[in-house]
C-alpha cells in the first residue's frame, strides 16, 4: 500500500519548533511557561536554523592532504636517519623499518580520527571518520605484520642465520621487542574481531571494550621504536618530534573524550525529564538541562548518551536529536533493537545523563536550496528535526514497511501544514507495491526538480545504499546527497 499525504504549500512559516503533543507525563501542560527542565518551549523556526558553519571544520581533501604530508615527512625521517642500504639484508631491513615507521605513524592517525575533534566531526561526520578508521586499521595491521616479517628476514640474511633463530634472538636480546611483539598480536586480535564477519557475531559492547586494547598495544610498542629503530637511535630531534606527535594525540583524546564531556556534564546537568511511547517498540526520551543552547547542537546531529542507572552507566550509545534542540530540553527517539534501546523505555525522570556531543555532519548545508528528506524506518529521527527547521521548500519522503512502523505522523503532518511542506508516506512491502518504491522514476515523481535539490537520506544501511544509487541514477549530483549511517 502506498499512502501518500500531500500538503499544499502555503507561503508561510510554521510556528517555532516545539515538541508538539509530545509532552511526557511529568512535563507541564502546553500553556505553562517554559522553565528549566520542561520539554516544551519553542526554540527554532524554519528559516532560522543556524546555517552550517563553514569555519571550524575541515574537508576530507584537507585531512587526506595532511595525512599524506605526514607520511612523506616520516619517509624523509627514515631517509635522514638511515646509514645506507647494502645487499639483500639491507634492503629487507630498510623496507621493514619504513613499514614500521608507517605503522607507528598510522596508529597515531587512527587514534586522532577517533579523538572526537570538532573540526573533523563537523567537517567529515562521525560515520565517515569511522569508515576511514576501519579502513586505516586494516592497513596498519598489515604494515605491522609486514614490518615484523621483513625485519626478521632482513636481520637473518645479514647475520647468516635462519628466521627461527633470528626471531628468538630478536625476542630475547633486543630491547623492548618482546613488548612490541605482544603489542603486534594485540593489534592483530583487534583487527580480526573488527572484521565484518567476526564483528557481526560479537555484541557491540564486547567489540568496543576489546577495541580499547589498542591503547595498550600502542603503549607497549612505543619504546621499541626508540630502542631499536635506526631512525631514532642517534637523532634526538626525531625522538622529540615523534614523542610530541604521540603526546599531542594523547592530550586531544584526554581533552575531547574525557574532559569536555565531564565539563559538559557538570555545566548542563543533563537529566531525564520523561519518556513517551511513540509506537510499537519506539520511545522518545526527553532530556533536560541548563543552558543547552551553549552546546551549539544543530538539528540532524547526535550525541552519545550514557544514562546513569545501575544497568546502563557503563555503555554510551549514539542517538540523534529527533527535534530541534531547545534551551532546556533535548529529545531523542529510539527503536528497540537490543539491550540499550529497549532499556530506554524504563528510564525514570530525574535519571542523570552523561551526554557526549554534539557530533555529526548531517546538518543544514546550503540554506535556501530546495531540500528532499528521505527517511527509512527509525532513520526518520534526525530528519524529523531537520524537517521542522530547514529553511526553504522541503519535501519529506518517509518509507516504512507497515503503517504501524510510522512514528511522528501527527507531528510531521502538523509541521507540513504549518510550513507548507510536502510529506509522502511510502508504506508497504516491495511485493505489495509491485516494484521498487524508491526507484529513480518514483523519486522524481515524488519530488519534482529532485536533481537540483539537496537530498538527506537516513535509514537502514541496505535502504540507504539503494536510495543513494537511485538518487544518482535520477541525476542528483554526489555532493548534493547527504547520508547518515546508524552503524559506526
Ligand atoms: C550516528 C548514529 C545515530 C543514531 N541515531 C539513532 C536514533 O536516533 N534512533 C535509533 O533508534 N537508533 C539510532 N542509532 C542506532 C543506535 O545507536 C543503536 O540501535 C543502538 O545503539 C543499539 O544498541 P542496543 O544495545 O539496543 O542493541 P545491540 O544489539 O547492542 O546493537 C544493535 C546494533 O546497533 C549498533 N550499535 C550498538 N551499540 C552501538 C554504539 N554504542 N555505537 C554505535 N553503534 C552501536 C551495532 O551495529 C549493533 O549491531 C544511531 C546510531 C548512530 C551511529
Amino acid at each position: 500500500m502506498t499512502n501518500v499525504a500531500r500538503r499544499p504549500a502555503p507561503a508561510r512559516h510554521a510556528g517555532a519548533e516545539a515538541y508538539p503533543g509530545r509532552r511526557p507525563p511529568s512535563a507541564p501542560p502546553p500553556s505553562a511557561p517554559p522553565r528549566s527542565g520542561s520539554p516544551g518551549s519553542p526554540r527554532v523556526t524554519p528559516g532560522t536554523v543556524r546555517p552550517r558553519k563553514e569555519s571550524g571544520q575541515v574537508s576530507a581533501q584537507v585531512v587526506l592532504a595532511v595525512v599524506i604530508l605526514g607520511a612523506v615527512v616520516v619517509l624523509a625521517l627514515w631517509w635522514h636517519g638511515s646509514p645506507g642500504v647494502r645487499g639483500l639484508g639491507g634492503w629487507l631491513t630498510g623496507a621493514g623499518e619504513i613499514l614500521g615507521l608507517m605503522a607507528g605513524y598510522g596508529v597515531v592517525v587512527l587514534v586522532a580520527l577517533m579523538a572526537r575533534l570538532p573540526p573533523l566531526e563537523r567537517g567529515l561526520g562521525t560515520d565517515q571518520l569511522a569508515r576511514w578508521h576501519a579502513m586505516g586499521g586494516r592497513y596498519v595491521v598489515s604494515l605491522v605484520c609486514a614490518h615484523a616479517l621483513l625485519i626478521i628476514w632482513g636481520y637473518a640474511v645479514q647475520a647468516h642465520t635462519g628466521v627461527v633463530s633470528e626471531s628468538a634472538a630478536l625476542l630475547t636480546e633486543y630491547p623492548d621487542v618482546l613488548m612490541a611483539t605482544v603489542a603486534g598480536f594485540l593489534l592483530l586480535g583487534v583487527g580480526i574481531i573488527s572484521m565484518r564477519a567476526a564483528r557481526r557475531r560479537v555484541r557491540y559492547e564486547t567489540w568496543y571494550y576489546l577495541h580499547l586494547y589498542t591503547y595498550l598495544a600502542i603503549a607497549l610498542a612505543f619504546s621499541h621504536q626508540f630502542a631499536d629503530g635506526t631512525t631514532f637511535l642517534s637523532n634526538l630531534a626525531a625522538r622529540f618530534w615523534w614523542s610530541a606527535m604521540y603526546l599531542t594525540v594523547a592530550v586531544l583524546i584526554a581533552w575531547y573524550r574525557f574532559a569536555v564531556p565531564l565539563r559538559s556534564f557538570a555545566r548542563h546537568s543533563f537529566h531525564v525529564i520523561g519518556v513517551k511511547q511513540e509506537g510499537p517498540g519506539v520511545v522518545s526520551v526527553y532530556i533536560g538541562g541548563d543552558r543547552l543552547d551553549e552546546l551549539g547542537a544543530e538539528p540532524g546531529q547526535f550525541f552519545r548518551w550514557r544514562f546513569l542507572t545501575s544497568s546502563m552507566w557503563w555503555s554510551s550509545h549514539p542517538y540523534s536529536l529527533s527535534a530541534a534542540p531547545g534551551q532546556d530540553v533535548l529529545r531523542i527517539t529510539a527503536k528497540d533493537l537490543g539491550d540499550h534501546s529497549a532499556a530506554l523505555a524504563q528510564l525514570r525522570p530525574g535519571t542523570r545523563v552523561f551526554a557526549e556531543g554534539p557530533y555529526g555532519a548531517f546538518r543544514a548545508s546550503r540554506p535556501g536550496r530546495g531540500v528532499v528528506l528521505l527517511a527509512g524506518g527509525v532513520g526518520i529521527t534526525p530528519l524529523r528535526a531537520l524537517f521542522a527547521t530547514l529553511p526553504g521548500p522541503v519535501t519529506l519522503i518517509y518509507r516504512a514497511s507497515n503503517a504501524s512502523d510510522v512514528v511522528f505522523r501527527e507531528e510531521l503532518d502538523a509541521i507540513a501544514a504549518a510550513r507548507g511542506a510536502v510529506v509522502h508516506y511510502v508504506i508497504g512491502s516491495r511485493a505489495e507495491m509491485g516494484g521498487d518504491p524508491l526507484s529513480p522514476r518514483v523519486l522524481r515523481s515524488l519530488a519534482p526538480g529532485l536533481d537540483a535539490q539537496d537530498v538527506y537520506v537516513c535509514g537502514p544501511p541496505g535502504m540507504t545504499s539503494a536510495a543513494v544509487k537511485a538518487l544518482r541514477a535520477a541525476g542528483v549530483p554526489k555532493r548534493s546527497i547527504h547520508h547518515e549511517s546508524f552503524e559506526l
